[in-house]
């Protein structure tokens, strides 16, 4: 089976491919088994230390602070296999790295990356990325959540919405803004914190193999150390959101390659009227239109994490790679899905909880509504938020 219609990953070089290979083959055995009953029952899969062993929390970091030194197209290809087996997969590893590393390695001091940084890595400790509110999801420049500055102590009121891991993470890296409203970074130790508490939501249908929550701050103290010192602004969470964005491109592309390859097998397999569904004109037009698809949206990666490499990327060439990606593994799997008939709304096969997971997709790490409007003002020159 031929996913990779232009022979692209053939230029990869052995330690890429290798990244496949091993990820996949830990997808096969720690994922796979599993991922339908941890999905039904909405309990995740809790691989923490098998995710580390992998390599899968800050591999962009230096070996320095616990990272494996990897390059943007080795960890987009870890992205991509982890995502074949379910969302919540990746977006461990993503939360881990894009958000939670990312912001300590950026914003942080020597002393809090060394202190943080190498327990991530290794699992020790699990983090979150607080940015979302209840009252402020896209327009998240407006958040509400404060601090404020008081003998050496900083007091945090406010609320935040969505946040995965909310109720099983070690630290916290909560965006909040002071009197002057600037907007920082707080890493908060949960363990240590008074006035704090966090929930897991239990009414979601999408992600069911992922948990996220509400984290409430009641005048929370914690010591003023923990401000990452280089944030000054909200733009400052956005830079950590670039690495996020990227990571879903990969994923989605994931998704999408494990839909086409399924609905493929499939239409093979499956005999109608005399002969198998490949060989009806409908479904082939389907497959066809997915494969040249996913064609399309590898290439779109390949480039977008050969200019990550160089440092030559902005912000709105990731959007549009996040938005486009998750746009059409949504018809991949939707197509995907009807090839596949009745079969496809069971859970026997992957599609339909890949289908649900691309729903969180569409609205996390920017709505497909918010990366058309950061390309329209990139293009125009123009905001029209
Ligand atoms: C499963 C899941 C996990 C998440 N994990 C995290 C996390 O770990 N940390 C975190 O901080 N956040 C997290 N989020 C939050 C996520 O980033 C937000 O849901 C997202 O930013 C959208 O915000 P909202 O849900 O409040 O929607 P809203 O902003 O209320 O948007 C509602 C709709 O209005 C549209 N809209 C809004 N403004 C405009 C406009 N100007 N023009 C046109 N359309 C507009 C949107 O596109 C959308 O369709 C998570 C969300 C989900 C669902």
């Amino acid at each position: 089976m031929k996913t990779d219609y232009l022979d692209l990953y053939s230029n990869l070089n052995n330690f890429q491919i290798e990244i496949i290979k091993s990820t996949a083959e830990w997808v096969n055995k720690h994922v796979r088994p599993f991922i339908e009953d941890s999905f039904v029952s909405g309990k995740s899969l809790s691989l923490k230390n098998e995710l580390a062993n992998l390599g899968a929390f800050g591999p962009i970091f230096p070996e320095k602070y616990g990272g494996l030194d990897f390059d943007f197209i080795s960890y987009g290809l870890m992205m991509k296999e982890l995502e074949k087996g379910d969302s919540s997969i990746r977006v461990a590893s993503s939360i881990q790295t894009s958000l939670v590393m990312f912001a300590i390695y950026t914003y942080g001091t020597e002393e809090q990356k060394l202190k943080y940084l190498p327990p991530l890595s290794k699992g020790e400790i699990i983090g979150s990325f607080a940015m979302s509110e209840p009252s402020h999801g896209s327009d998240i420049s407006n958040l509400k959540t404060s601090f404020t500055l008081e003998n050496n102590k900083l007091i945090i009121k406010g609320s935040k919405l969505w946040i995965g891991n909310a109720d099983n993470s070690d630290i916290v890296i909560v965006w909040a803004k002071n009197h002057l409203q600037k907007v920082q970074a707080i890493v908060v130790e949960t363990k240590d914190i008074s006035n704090f508490q966090s929930t897991t939501l239990k009414n979601k249908l999408s992600f069911r193999a992922s948990h996220t929550g509400e984290l409430f701050f009641d005048n929370s103290i914690v010591h003023h150390d923990q401000i990452l010192p280089k944030t000054s602004s909200i733009k400052d969470a956005y830079k950590c959101l670039n690495i996020g964005r990227y990571a879903v491109a990969w994923g989605a592309l994931g998704i999408a390659e494990e839909c086409y390859e399924t609905s493929l097998k499939y239409s093979l397999e499956r005999t109608q009227f005399g002969k198998p569904i490949a060989g009806k004109q409908l479904i082939q037009k389907k497959l066809v239109d997915m494969i040249t698809e996913i064609t399309k949206a590898q290439l779109l990666v390949l480039k977008i994490g050969e200019l990550m490499n160089k440092g030559l990327i902005s912000y709105e060439q990731i959007s549009m790679a996040k938005r486009n990606n998750v746009k059409i593994a949504h018809t991949v799997a939707k197509e995907a899905r009807q090839i596949l008939g009745g079969m496809g709304i069971t859970h026997d096969y992957s599609i339909m909880r890949h289908m649900v997971n691309l729903e969180t997709l569409i609205t996390y790490q920017g709505t497909n509504e918010m990366h058309i409007l950061i390309t329209g003002r990139d293009i125009t020159g123009i905001s029209a938020f």
